[in-house]
């Protein structure tokens, strides 16, 4: 648009006095009508067809004119104005010939630089005798669109806090529903404003059912409201916990319930609402009713194994005692039994003695009868003496009184000597006795007269129980077992197998009948066995009836005292 000088007003007409009657001259009143539009604050201009600006007051000239003097800003914010301006009225220019024509126009304030909002108002004027153009006026929106936009963005901002309280709200409503128990909010008035599932199942029956269960359902209400009214009075405290006797509204099952209920206070400290919790005591109750079921029970069982204790510590103070007189008993019986012996064992070896002497003929000759007689009386003595001598074996060995010595000895040597003193024994039978020793038998460490004892004892069982064939006694050694045998095998009567080892007892025999064949104590190979394990040996045997038995001793090479 090209700019116009002939913008400016004409200078003030003189103020030369005037009287009310006397007309205005054109001047005057040209000069009038440019204070007049300049007085008026939004720009408004008027414009030839083409678009040239051909007359504007103060406030358009601010926007679209610029002089020599105005700064290179100030020219540069006035040129794009009127590029502005132009391309705003050639869209308006289409309308009929005199419609009032309105559009925005964003222009620049040439002095601040800011944008600027306007309505432009147009109207074309084309009267006869007057210049053709448009009328415009410029309406400052800039306010109003700042106005605007801060409205939109409110209003943005209130939807937006809309969806968020309703997605709050859901997301609440999901979690109060998920909670298996029941939640409430009322407000300070005791109205229920919010409950879940749970809550609504309790207190608020459906339409359509029966009235025993809305009944309950209002009975559950009372007692909530009761519960309430506790929180509600003023000044009272800000959490009230107690218990509700509740029913299943459906089925009229108790359900007591534990309810705790808390005042939501606002900043100013008033009761907005209160929340209420309600858990159900059934399962811990039926818990506790059990837990003391089981106290009962065990305090019963407790009971019983008092009584049961006490009874036992009764009787295991009687057995004790028992033990204890056992004790004293036995030990009276091994002293009574090793007197008895040895008051039996000095008159036995006197009458022993006199007998041999009397054998001897110390006396002058015997008659063969008398001879005969003696030596009854002789043999019957030293058996005597025998059994006297196993009875005090036996006490010694069960009062722990059998001493051991050990001594290095050779096992030939000891069964040559067990094999003379048998010898008139053998010599009395018809049996082929005979030994039989390992080459290179190694020394022993043990109590060579306890070892003794067990082979001559084992011999002379053998050729009790003989009556024809073989005894053999043989000598063995095992060096990976450290241990040396000595073996007594013949071919007698045999033992049964149910009897064998019932004969290592004491006073124990095959045939322990009054009118059994073979005399005897049953004490000899229960004394066998003892001294064995007493030296950390032992005695086993192996035996067919008629056929024979196999008696061995095990020895280790150095004693072990059991
Ligand atoms: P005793 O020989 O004094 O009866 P033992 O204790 O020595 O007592 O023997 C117990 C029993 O074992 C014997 O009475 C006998 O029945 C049986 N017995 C022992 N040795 C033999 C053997 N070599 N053959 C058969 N039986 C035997």
């Amino acid at each position: 648009m090209p700019s116009t000088a002939p913008l400016t007003p004409p200078a003030a007409p003189g103020s030369e006095a005037r009287t009310e009657s006397e007309p205005l001259s054109a001047d005057r009143e040209r000069a009038l009508l440019w204070r007049l539009v300049d007085a008026v604050t939004d720009p408004c201009f008027f414009t030839g067809l083409e678009g040239r600006l051909l007359i504007a007051n103060a406030s358009a000239r601010q926007l679209f004119v610029a002089d020599e003097a105005s700064n290179a800003g100030r020219r540069r914010a006035v040129e794009l104005n009127q590029r502005l301006l132009d391309t705003a009225l050639a869209s308006l220019a289409t309308g009929g010939a005199s419609a009032v024509r309105r559009r925005d126009l964003s222009l620049v304030d040439p002095v601040e630089g800011t944008d600027l909002l306007f309505e432009l108002v147009s109207t074309p004027v084309q009267e006869p005798g007057c210049t053709p153009g448009v009328v415009c006026v410029l309406r400052n929106m800039t306010d109003l669109g700042r106005a605007t936009r801060a409205l939109g963005e409110s209003y943005r901002r209130l939807r937006a806090s809309e969806q968020q309280a309703r997605s709050e709200r859901l997301r609440l409503d999901l979690i109060l529903d998920s909670v298996a128990d029941p939640i409430l909010l009322t407000d300070p008035a005791g109205g229920t404003v919010l409950m879940n599932d749970p809550a609504e199942r309790l207190f608020a029956a459906p339409h359509d059912s029966g009235e025993a269960t809305r009944r309950r359902a209002r009975t559950n209400d009372a007692h909530l409201s009761s519960f309430l009214s506790h929180l509600l009075s003023p000044g009272n405290a800000r959490r009230w916990r107690g218990e509700l006797p509740l029913v299943e509204p459906g089925t009229g099952a108790p359900m007591p319930m534990e309810a705790v209920a808390s005042k939501v206070l606002s900043d100013q400290g008033e009761t907005i609402s209160i929340v209420t919790l309600l858990h159900d005591r059934t399962e811990a109750l039926e818990k506790a009713r059990l837990l003391e079921q089981l106290r009962a029970a065990s305090n019963k069982l407790e009971a019983k194994v008092h009584a049961a204790t006490a009874e036992l510590a009764e009787q295991n103070e009687k057995l004790r005692r028992q033990a204890f007189q056992l004790e004293q008993a036995s030990a009276a019986k091994s002293q009574f039994l090793a007197n008895m012996s040895h008051e039996f064992r000095t008159p036995l070896n006197a009458i022993l003695g006199y007998t041999n002497m009397l054998l001897q003929g110390v006396s002058g000759e015997m008659t063969p009868q008398q001879r005969r007689n003696l030596q009854r009386i002789d043999s019957n003595g030293r058996h005597l003496l025998q059994v006297i001598n196993e009875i005090l074996d036996i006490t010694r060995i069960e009062a722990g009184r059998m001493p051991l010595n050990a001594a290095d000895f050779e096992l030939p040597e000891l069964l040559q000597e067990v094999m003379a003193e048998m010898d008139p024994i053998v010599a009395r039978t018809k049996l082929a006795v005979h030994t039989a020793l390992a080459p290179q038998l190694p020394p022993v460490h043990g109590d060579r007269q306890k070892v003794k004892q067990i082979v001559l004892n084992l011999l002379s069982n053998a050729l009790k129980f003989t009556h024809e064939g073989s005894v053999q006694v043989s000598a063995d050694s095992a060096p990976a077992t450290s241990t040396v045998s000595i073996s007594v095998k013949d071919t007698g009567i045999g033992i049964a197998a149910e009897h064998l080892e019932k004969i290592f007892e004491d006073f124990q025999q095959v045939d322990s009948s009054p009118t059994r064949a073979y005399g005897g104590t049953g004490l000899g190979l229960s004394i066998c066995r003892r001294l064995a394990t007493m030296m950390g040996g032992s005695v086993a045997v192996q035996s067919t009836p008629g056929q024979g038995s196999t008696f061995t001793l095990h020895l280790p090479r150095r004693m072990r005292q059991a």
